[in-house]
């Protein structure tokens, strides 16, 4: 089979691996517009049950992965200065350079051919040009907004902003603090992803965006004003840049995934909300999900159509859960009146898929604290 992908993110890479290690004859191209060394943000996070379905998937790439790994078992918020542990939420952090250096390693040894610096603009050739052409290329993919017709996207712009830093300040867990000053409530999402930096991403409404007049503030002078509202958290470390922009989160959903043979994959495909953290499993795991699809298909069409009936469910779902921890973060101002406990324990209920019963097995000790403060 011919195939070309446009997109070496971590759902292009990860399929390209699958494919030609189910099958050497196949021809995988991977068509990427930055360098091998260039990425955006810092680092990203995978639950234990991911690790379990990369293991499955690549025992090779997984062992790469998880030697580079910080992990950890605890989400912390932090409310009026008062940090309060969950345990028994498994977790891990990896550089998104480091995971994207992996599996190009692991794509080009097993014969995938990677053009670097090779951005796409004319799509309709490319897809003439093969058995199979995967749109990896992310949450602003310019095939589905070349084949929108096809794909029927729904495109929604969240109002809250938000910005990726990193920092050399340690968070030990999944750290989700809050601070106000007169511009409004700000929440950092942090956790470190290497022995020596932590991600950083700051998010807040359209008002305290506003008034902090970040419109007029160059990046330096962002970083300067977040370093001052977090300045307890951070311990004096700076904030670190890294091509940071502020942007209103997007909503992706499609109604058809694929076309012919064109199919959307990843964040091209569909978005969830950042706040739990699951964007890079998402695209892993579709990857997973169509390479198994094709062990399984007689051809194109049979395999999209499979992928598309076995997946389309499963991403609802997260889509989801990630909708209500999103609202949650669009309303945070809301919820600041409540005491440090039960503001982390209604964080930990936003999504609305973990029960009272989940949290005081996964913790008695704070559910107990919890009830006490109650
Ligand atoms: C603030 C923030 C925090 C996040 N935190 C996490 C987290 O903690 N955990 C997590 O799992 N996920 C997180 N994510 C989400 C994660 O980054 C994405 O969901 C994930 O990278 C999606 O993978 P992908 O391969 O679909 O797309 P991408 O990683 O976006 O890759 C797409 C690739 O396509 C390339 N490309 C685009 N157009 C073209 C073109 N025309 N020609 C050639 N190449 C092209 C791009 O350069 C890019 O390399 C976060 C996202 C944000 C914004």
């Amino acid at each position: 089979m011919k195939i070309n992908i446009i997109g070496g993110g971590p759902a292009g890479l990860y399929f390209a691996i699958l494919m030609k290690k189910a099958n050497g004859s196949h021809q995988i191209r991977i068509y990427e517009r930055n360098g091998p060394n260039d990425t955006f943000g810092w680092g990203v996070v995978f639950s234990g049950k991911t690790l379990a379905n990369l293991r499955a998937a690549d025992e090779e790439s997984h062992a790469e992965i998880t030697k580079q790994f910080e992990a950890w078992d605890n989400v912390d918020v932090v409310h009026r200065d008062a940090k309060i542990s969950i345990h028994g939420n498994s977790f891990s952090g990896i550089a998104r350079l480091q995971l994207l250096k992996i599996l190009q390693r692991r794509a080009e040894e097993l014969g995938v051919e990677i053009e670097f610096r090779s951005e796409i603009h004319d799509v309709e050739s490319l897809r003439h040009d093969c058995d199979l052409l995967l749109a990896a290329d992310g949450v602003n993919s310019t095939v589905r907004m070349r084949y929108a017709e096809q794909f029927q996207p729904e495109l929604d712009v969240r109002t809250n902003r938000y910005i990726w830093y990193g920092t050399n300040q340690l968070f030990h867990g999944l750290t989700l603090t809050f601070r106000e000053n007169d511009a409004g409530v700000f929440a950092a999402h942090s956790y470190k992803f290497n022995s020596s930096t932590s991600t950083f991403i700051v998010e807040c409404d359209p008002d305290t965006w506003e008034k902090a007049g970040f419109a007029r503030l160059r990046d330096e002078h962002t970083r300067e004003y977040l370093g001052e509202v977090f300045a307890a958290d951070l311990n004096g470390h700076p904030l670190l840049s890294n091509n940071s922009k502020w942007i209103n989160f997007l909503l992706v959903k499609n109604q058809n995934w694929f076309f012919e043979n064109v199919a959307l994959i990843g964040d091209a495909l569909h978005t969830a909300h950042f706040s739990i953290g699951s964007g890079t499993k998402l695209a892993i795991e579709d990857a997973i999900a169509l390479a198994e699809a094709f062990q399984k298909s007689t051809g194109v069409d049979d395999a999209l159509t499979t992928f598309t009936s076995k997946r389309r469910p499963v991403i609802q779902d997260y889509q989801a859960a990630a909708f209500e921890s999103m609202i949650w973060f669009e309303n945070a101002v809301r919820y600041m009146g409540l005491s440090p406990f039960e503001l982390a324990y209604s964080l930990m209920m936003r999504s609305g898929r973990v029960r009272y019963e989940d949290l005081k097995r996964r913790d008695p000790e704070f559910i107990r604290r919890y009830e006490l403060q109650r």
